[in-house]
């Protein structure tokens, strides 16, 4: 099924409240969703595209591009890859995103498993957190 505005909303929305329990001081995550033109409306008529951008407490900011032709789960492994830019960003400068496990200095990996997306530490192969897309009811 390919996403629509609403399913795209339901994912950002959960990946802002990862976002919230990974930084304790991102006291307010900001999503903004952007419609896109499609990248060629000739070959792919009605595809629709988007850009969600998160906004983490003026101290960050992430931005992913997704295209309707995506399954959930592809939407929200590359959502929740795309926070790594965040460790990119002035006030979280150097800052693991996805955070690994404790004591761990480097970020996560972000990995799909199924219809899961799995957060592992990439030295262990531990995994820290798996989630699976909300999709509308
Ligand atoms: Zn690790």
């Amino acid at each position: 099924m390919p996403l629509s505005d609403g399913a795209v909303a339901l994912l950002a929305d959960q990946v802002a409240e990862l976002v919230r329990s990974w930084l304790p001081d991102a006291d307010r995550v900001d999503v903004r969703i952007t419609p896109q033109p499609g990248d060629d409306p000739y070959r792919w008529p009605g595809r629709s595209v988007w850009s969600v951008d998160f906004e983490v407490a003026a101290r960050g900011e992430a931005s992913v591009r997704l295209s309707g032709d995506l399954e959930p789960v592809e939407a929200l492994e590359r959502l929740v890859d795309g926070l790594g830019q965040l460790s990119e960003s002035p006030g979280y400068w150097g800052r693991p995103v996805p955070p690994c496990r404790p004591g761990h200095a480097h970020p996560a990996r972000v990995d799909r498993d199924g219809p899961a997306v799995v957060i592992r530490c990439p030295s262990t192969g531990e995994t820290v957190a798996r989630m699976v897309a909300a999709e509308l009811g």
